[in-house]
């Protein structure tokens, strides 16, 4: 037996799945197949929206509230700033899909919030250019986190609690014995008691069917302006921000590199074949609908796209997460699947995943999210 636990992909998750692991057991090692934080997963594009406001189940609120102050843990225990507490703004028609919901569900979690006018936004955000139906809500707790420091810390913090680490180490199969799960990486096998499948996009590879079934790898892309008055768009003035005004729709975030602000057309996923092969160039619709978007949101920016990228993520068809064991009684456990949305998350799946991987406690209220919601028979 080579250790109690792996942790298969030390990405977004899988980096967090080490740093709690690793505080419980003293056996714990972390396979990647580059290097973790590496640009081209899904830790690639400097930064994630962190925010307590959203449309949906609301089981999710309190693995937000536990995140957020993992969070401040992780900078605590670390010396790093990961998450630019620089609040959050939901914008949309008063009455269409998106605000009413999120005000309710708000409500029924106690989540704390401000209801903005036009009026008010044009007084306090006037980077934001409403239409005349438009509100906002102002999330207090909502910020940037900032991906490649988030990942890099935890897995520092992990080795320094005394788990193993191999870089450049792809995991090729997994298979479970009576004694426990043999993995392999080319020539190389160890045996480990448990194993965390946390490889993002590329976790079809090592999944059973039954998933490869119901999940897609997508392509999310991102889109960078320059503003002409950067001190609007400082994260000390301007907020990340959702948006969902009509037809159209934006997210972003502040110039965190003091020159380039993130505002990306929002809920845009296509299905990709190949997580290593994400296409990277934005179509020329994708670039018409942004700089349209942008030029009516945004007269503060200048309507040219400076930077674009594009990074895979594991999207299921039911767009909730994969944490659990992958069958009942398996050493195998899941923890995958964030489908565009799981980096907010990922200190509060990371404590979830590796509690119950190691086998020290199980976390009720989750059925939204384990594995095997999916199996049909
Ligand atoms: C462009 C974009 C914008 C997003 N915006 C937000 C946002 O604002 N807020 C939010 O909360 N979420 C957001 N998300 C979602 C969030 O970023 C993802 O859900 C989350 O990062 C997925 O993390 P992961 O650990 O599953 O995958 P990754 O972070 O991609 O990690 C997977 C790791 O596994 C490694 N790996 C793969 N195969 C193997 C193998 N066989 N052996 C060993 N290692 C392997 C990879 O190299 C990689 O390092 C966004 C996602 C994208 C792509």
């Amino acid at each position: 037996m080579d250790g109690k636990l792996a942790v298969i992909g030390l990405g977004s998750i899988g980096s967090m799945a080490l740093w709690q692991a690793s505080r419980l057991s003293d056996s714990v090692t972390g396979f990647e197949a580059a290097s973790p934080a590496h640009g081209r997963s899904a830790v690639g594009g400097d930064t994630r929206l962190f925010r307590m406001l959203y449309r949906g189940v609301p089981e999710l609120y309190p693995i937000l509230e536990r995140s957020r102050d993992l969070w401040a843990e992780l900078e605590a225990e670390t010396g790093q700033s990961i998450l630019t507490r620089c609040g959050g703004l939901s914008i949309g028609t008063k009455d269409g899909p998106y605000i009413p919901v999120l005000l309710e569900t708000a409500r029924a979690n106690g989540a704390e919030h401000e209801i903005l006018s036009r009026e008010e936004m044009a007084e306090r955000y006037p980077q934001h250019n409403l239409r005349a139906d438009d509100v906002a809500v102002y999330d207090p707790h909502a910020g940037a986190l900032r991906t490649d420091r988030a990942v890099t810390a935890a897995v520092a913090a992990a080795e320094a609690n005394g788990a193993t680490v191999h870089s450049n180490t792809p995991i090729d199969s997994i298979t479970e014995t009576a004694d426990g799960v043999v993995i392999t990486s080319g020539e190389k096998s160890w045996t480990f008691e448990s194993v965390i499948i946390s490889s993002g996009g590329w976790s079809q590879r090592l999944m059973p069917d039954y998933l490869k079934a119901a999940t897609q790898t997508k392509r999310v892309f991102l889109t960078w302006f320059v503003a002409k008055n950067g001190a609007e768009f400082t994260s000390e003035n301007f907020p990340v921000f959702i948006r969902i005004s009509g037809d159209r729709s934006m997210y972003g975030a502040p110039a965190v590199d003091g020159v380039t602000v993130k505002a990306t057309l929002d809920g845009r996923g296509g299905p990709t074949p190949d997580a290593d092969a994400v296409p990277r160039e934005l179509t020329p619709a994708e670039i018409t609908e942004t700089i349209e978007t942008v030029t009516e949101f945004f007269p503060g920016l200048f309507p040219n796209i400076v930077r674009s990228d594009a990074f895979p993520d594991l999207f299921t068809t039911d767009g909730h997460p994969l944490l659990g064991r992958v069958k009942e009684g398996s050493r195998i456990y899941c923890a995958t699947g964030f489908s565009g949305g799981g980096f907010k998350n990922a200190t509060g799946f990371g404590e979830i995943a590796a509690h119950e991987a190691l086998g020290k406690r199980s976390f009720d209220g989750l059925a939204f999210v384990r594995p095997q919601r999916f199996k049909t028979s």
